[in-house]
């Protein structure tokens, strides 16, 4: 054996027995110890790569809650109260991510809450359709720098099911954080017409829908946190792809929804309870904002009885009605937020050469028609748009007048027509 080693030589290097005094055999090679050195280094080399900690991204600075408000109030007219909880509620996420950012750091010792865990805190706007509720939740994502998503409750399934899964909301949030895994982590994604998923039908007056709890079921693990496996392009999902793993633990979910008939239950309830409390007068004044508002007092029990399971109220802790918006407030929809759709049309018209002014009669006729015809404030713009196409259809052929000015009569007359 000795004697037939002695012409052998390593199959990697080349380096002859006579030289490393051993060689190991295998099927049709043989190795030296010092290559075995040498790839085991390598691959030890190779782990090491890939068990390194992903980079660490900085956690942008916690917003003040007064410095959100601020800037929603530039974007969204009223819905001072829900502006104020969202802002705290924003900044509490935050605070809470730098919380968690020091326990894995191990710098919070000196913390004497260093053992107290601050929950997660989702949120649920209630309020009619086209107040301002995906407003809100987009101008939150632009303030604060934050990936953000938009789903529609309606179009989604359990998993298994025709119809989207509830993953894809996070999958949208990957793609709108450019694949940034940990930037998606920290997003928010809001959850449009949360209430056609009610199941119950303890409530006559809304349809049964079958799939309902199953859809509330599968979102109720991604609001707690939960690994979701995105596939990288997209599409159905496949045994042998790899995935993109997003922890959705520390994204803020914002859900919305009409909840038409909750004011009801909540009446119920209260007027339930105030029975015997008449000479009260600090209950009647309650009475009194309940009956005109009585989604300000919604409760999770309301919740519950309109038809969400209660693990799914339990995972939205944080509930905030808006009301819904009058002529005044369309008014002001119109003419005050920064991108105003009529400092929209100035501004485009302004690059034609034409100066466009509005006669305030006109806002508010078309305030008063999109109440009317209970459009809300996207109606108003459905019904710009429609009269303004024909002014810059002629603005933008140069023979044309270089003032325009918006009178009501010709808002009444785009209207009717
Ligand atoms: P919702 O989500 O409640 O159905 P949206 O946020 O989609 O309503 O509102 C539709 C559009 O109407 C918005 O994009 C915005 O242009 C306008 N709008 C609605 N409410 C407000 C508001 N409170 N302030 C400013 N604009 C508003």
């Amino acid at each position: 054996m000795k004697q037939k080693n002695k012409n052998l030589t390593c199959s990697f290097c080349g380096e002859q027995y006579a030289n490393v005094n051993q060689l190991i055999p295998g099927n049709d090679a043989q190795i030296c110890p010092r290559c075995i050195e040498f790839f085991h280094e390598l691959i030890e080399g190779e782990l090491k790569k890939k068990k390194k900690a992903p980079e660490k991204v900085a956690l942008p600075p916690t917003p003040p809650a007064k410095e959100i408000k601020a800037f929603l109030d530039q974007y969204v007219i009223g819905h001072d109260e829900t502006k104020k909880i969202l802002s705290v509620a924003v900044h509490n996420h935050y605070r809470r991510l730098e919380a968690l950012e020091a326990a894995a750091e191990g710098t919070a010792k000196k913390d004497p809450y260093a053992d107290v865990q601050i929950e997660k805190s989702n949120i649920l706007l209630l309020g009619p359709t086209g107040s301002g509720k995906t407003l809100l939740a987009r101008s939150l994502a632009k303030f604060l720098g934050v990936p953000f998503a938009i789903g529609d409750a309606t179009v989604l399934t359990q998993a298994g099911y025709v119809g989207e899964d509830v993953e894809n909301l996070v999958r949208y949030l990957l793609q709108n954080a450019n694949g940034d895994v940990a930037a998606a982590q920290r997003g928010i994604i809001y959850i449009d017409e949360i209430d056609k998923i009610a199941s119950k039908t303890d409530n006559v007056s809304i349809t049964r829908d079958v799939s309902g709890e199953g859809v509330q079921q599968a979102l109720l693990k991604i609001l707690e946190g939960t690994i979701c496996r995105i596939p990288p392009k997209g599409g159905r999902k496949h045994p042998d792809q790899e995935y993109i793993e997003v922890d959705t633990t520390n994204i803020l979910f914002i859900c919305g929804g009409a909840f038409v008939g909750l004011d009801k239950i909540v009446g119920e309830r209260s007027g339930k309870r105030s029975i015997g409390f008449e000479k009260d007068e600090a209950a009647q004044k309650a009475a009194k904002v309940l009956a005109e508002d009585p989604l300000s007092d919604v409760r999770p029990e309301d919740l519950v009885k309109f038809g969400l399971i209660p693990e799914f109220t339990g995972r939205l802790p944080i509930i905030t009605s808006l009301k819904a918006l009058t002529e005044e407030d369309l008014v002001r929809i119109l003419k005050e937020p920064k991108n105003a759709i009529t400092r929209q049309y100035q501004k485009l018209l302004a690059m034609d050469g034409v100066e466009l002014t509005f006669e305030d009669a006109a806002l508010k006729e078309l305030a008063h028609q999109a109440l009317t015809r209970k459009t809300g404030a996207r109606g108003l713009r459905a019904e710009m748009e429609k009269m303004m196409t024909e002014i810059m259809y002629t603005a933008a052929d140069g023979r044309a007048r270089r003032q325009v000015t918006i009178t009501q009569k010709m808002v009444k007359d785009s209207l009717e027509g």
